[in-house]
């Protein structure tokens, strides 16, 4: 093993197994073996275009980089935010999500350290709070940016998650505040970086059984807190889930997630398995929800993404099966060479999985049969017959994969990696980041005077698209989401697949 290479680890790719999978031609194996490469990549959530499988016209008419249900596309026209020297100075007041004190925090409160990642939509950069002295991650959208990508509604829509979020396995928000140009989200600083990383940085990029089991879990604690609060999550990914210096992971990004307007208090099921006698508390309070948006990552999208006739929280299932695929083989089990290979056998190819006796890099005793039952329930096709479709995560929970795990003590086991969190300022977790134009907190502080002339003057606050984004209006926001919502659901009723398709003509 000593010889073995560590970082960043070359990926284990069971070549038979693939070319069998995929009848590749030559240009498929080409890219097959510089999966290496490929894998470095950190990979973003696409909007595919499936209008080839199903020739559908509402499909067909999407335009690869346009999402069917955005909400934006029910916003009016966006309007220019504005502010003249005499309106009121833009609220840099927080809204502090763990509900205690109303505090003021503007961007002159922070001192900016680095840049530490760059997301679909904005940047995050490690802060110092000029008067604690202690470390934050500070993500900045530029509202113009937001209106001009119809994002205005997501950016909302994750504030407002996040605001209302409080669990240890969720990224926590204490601020979020705006100036005349930027959207500010004060988040707890993750020291040990992107997961994504730290399972590059493996050899093989491979866990055991036993680790993945553990991160598995406490996903499945996030996504059963989310799905009781009526969020679907819609990109679980390693690129979306950060270390805390304890080590324990926390969920980051939730510009994807969609939230339920009315989550149903939990119920009692009967279960329907073999491997519970006890009845189940039914933690889908979301599954009145159902969207017809293509988004997600590739290699994660879940069939009934791709299909496009509307998915719900089970598409979070998928994708806890397919990270714990990857975490245990070192790649995601549908990857084709190109996109349209990774849909066709996500559609119609049955999970495999590779002989460890040839992997190098395996530490563990084999993949046990629980392990390859709770992945293959996870990533069955039928989203009715899926493992949590039931009765939602306490399904997936007890499931013998996890007979090991005391969910409620998740938190006092010791979990696999610990970050080194000596001298956090360092950030050694993160690859170093050029930023082209510095970023300067204070100035954007007292943007106010320096507002430049394509702001109408007299636009007043109910026109301000990002009025809703401090928490004191969040009761507004929600109605707006209700009605939108409500709004949605006749419009689908009444038109079917003609009203996402409006929509999507709107986007174009
Ligand atoms: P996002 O825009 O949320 O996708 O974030 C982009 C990148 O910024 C992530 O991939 C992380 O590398 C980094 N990042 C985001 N949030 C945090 C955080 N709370 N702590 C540390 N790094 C973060």
């Amino acid at each position: 093993m000593s010889s073995l290479p560590s970082s960043p680890a070359p990926c284990y790719q069971p070549d038979k197994l693939f070319q069998a999978k995929l009848k590749l031609s030559n240009r498929a194996l080409d890219v097959i073996s510089s999966a290496e490469h490929s894998h470095v990549l950190r990979r973003v959530a696409s909007v595919p275009d499936t209008a080839d499988y199903f020739n559908s016209s509402t499909i067909s008419s999407c335009s690869s980089n346009s999402t069917i249900d955005d909400p934006n596309l029910l916003l009016p026209p966006p309007q220019h935010v504005h502010s003249t020297p005499n309106s009121p100075r833009p609220s840099l007041r927080s809204s502090y999500s763990l509900q205690k004190d109303a505090v003021q925090v503007g961007p002159s409160d922070f001192e900016k350290v680095r840049l530490l990642g760059k997301g679909d939509v904005g940047r995050v950069y490690l802060v110092k709070h000029k008067e604690t002295k202690k470390l934050y991650a500070l993500k900045v959208l530029s509202k113009k940016e937001m209106i001009k990508r119809n994002k205005i509604k997501r950016a909302l829509a994750e504030q407002a998650i996040l605001s209302t979020a409080n669990h240890p396995f969720i990224v926590p928000l204490y601020h979020s505040f705006q100036s005349n140009q930027h959207l500010y989200f004060c988040m707890e600083f993750c020291v040990g970086g992107e997961f994504f990383r730290a399972l590059q940085n493996k050899p093989g990029r491979v866990l055991e059984e036993k680790e993945a089991r553990f991160y598995a879990a406490e996903v499945v604690a996030a996504l059963e807190y989310l799905h009781l609060m009526g969020i679907v999550f819609r990109d679980l990914k390693p690129e979306n889930i950060l270390l805390h210096e304890s080590g324990h992971l926390m969920l980051s990004d939730f510009d994807l997630s969609i939230q339920s307007p009315s989550a149903a208090p939990p119920t009692l099921v009967r279960p329907n398995s073999p491997f519970s006698k006890q009845p189940l508390l039914d933690t889908r309070s979301c599954m009145n929800l159902r969207t017809n948006s293509f988004v997600g990552t590739e290699e994660y999208l879940a069939p009934e993404v791709i299909r496009g006739k509307g998915h719900s929280s089970t598409v979070d299932w998928w994708t806890l099966g397919i990270l714990v695929y990857e975490m245990i083989c070192g790649y995601t089990p549908f990857k084709g060479p190109t996109r349209d290979d990774t849909f066709e056998l996500i559609l119609n190819q049955s999970v495999e999985f590779p002989d460890y006796s040839n992997n190098p890099y395996y530490r563990g005793p084999g993949l046990s049969s629980k392990c390859k039952s709770f992945i293959k329930q996870l990533l069955c096709k039928n989203e009715k017959k899926r493992l949590g479709a039931r009765a939602g995560a306490s399904e997936v929970k007890s499931h013998p994969f996890f007979k090991s795990i005391n969910f409620a003590l998740l938190r006092n086991m010791k979990p696999p990696i610990i970050p080194n969190k000596d001298n956090p300022i360092r950030a050694i977790h993160f690859n170093r980041l050029k930023e082209s134009v510095s970023f300067d907190l204070l100035a954007d502080n007292n943007d106010q005077r320096e507002m430049t002339s394509d702001i109408p003057p007299d636009t007043d606050e109910d026109d301000d698209p990002f009025v809703s984004f401090n928490s004191e209006i969040f009761l507004k926001w929600f109605c707006d989401m209700l009605l939108f919502e409500m709004v949605d659901a006749i419009m689908e009723l009444l038109v079917g697949f003609a009203w996402p398709l409006s929509r999507t003509v709107k986007m174009i």
